[in-house]
């Protein structure tokens, strides 16, 4: 290729038990999808339509890497969350034929600058500067759907330093996947690399320099982040 410049390095992560590389193409994340943290964010849980945002691709951080405090903000939150990863792509996929378009599952991360999140909401502007920064996205291996299936219920946690900050069981999502796949799939038009953070349960909190962020998701592990 004749790029005037180098071309950037397409992010990846590794798939769990093979030594290949799952290529992201682009992040989206779910909004407000379990009941719980929807209350503690000060929302009503209704069923309205879910809602996306995205994060940036080369802000991914693998499991056991770091996570360097933020500059700008003070109030820097965790959401540990289900993460889908996509072998297909495609536009105004069906529920039914969804499950299909997936590759495997990982456990992620969508750290969060809350104030500014918090301002932007406030002034009616965009959530970037509050969830697109960078290594914001920590990631870990992706699970292929050969060896897990799609989980569709188990317990998700998140501990900082050992102590337990939040619980929930991912068939409490308000959205599932199946519904999330397709409902996005008629606002952009997905693409094999798609990552869809599913959304975080109740108890989302601050963390400081030096924590350890361990969370999980039953039968799919942990993944360990330090924030540094
Ligand atoms: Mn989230």
């Amino acid at each position: 290729m004749n790029y005037v410049i180098d071309a950037p390095e397409v992010p990846s992560l590794p798939v769990r038990g093979s030594g290949q590389l799952f290529p992201i193409h682009r992040i989206y994340c779910v909004g407000r999808n379990y009941a719980e943290h929807a209350r503690e964010m000060g929302h009503d849980p209704d069923r309205e339509p879910p809602f996306f945002f995205q994060k940036n691709p080369d802000t991914i951080v693998p499991d056991g890497g770091e996570f360097p405090y933020p500059d700008k903000s003070s109030n820097v939150h965790f959401e540990m969350e289900l993460v889908v990863a996509l072998s297909k792509g495609g536009k105004d996929i069906a529920e039914a034929d969804a499950l299909d378009h997936v590759y495997g599952y990982a456990l992620g991360l969508d750290m969060t600058r809350r104030d500014l999140q918090g301002e932007a909401k406030k002034m009616g502007r965009p959530w970037e500067i509050g969830k697109a920064f960078e290594h914001a996205a920590p990631c870990g291996d992706v699970i292929p759907v050969s060896r897990i299936g799609h989980p569709a219920s188990g317990r998700i946690w998140l501990n900082v330093n050992g102590q337990l900050r939040q619980e929930g069981d991912i068939n409490q999502l308000i959205w599932n996947i199946p519904e999330t796949i397709s409902c996005l799939s008629g606002l952009f038009t997905l693409a094999p690399g798609d990552l869809i953070y599913t959304g975080t349960p109740a108890g989302v909190g601050p963390i400081d320099r030096g924590d350890v962020m361990n969370g999980g998701v039953d039968g799919m592990g942990e993944i360990t982040i330090r924030v540094t």
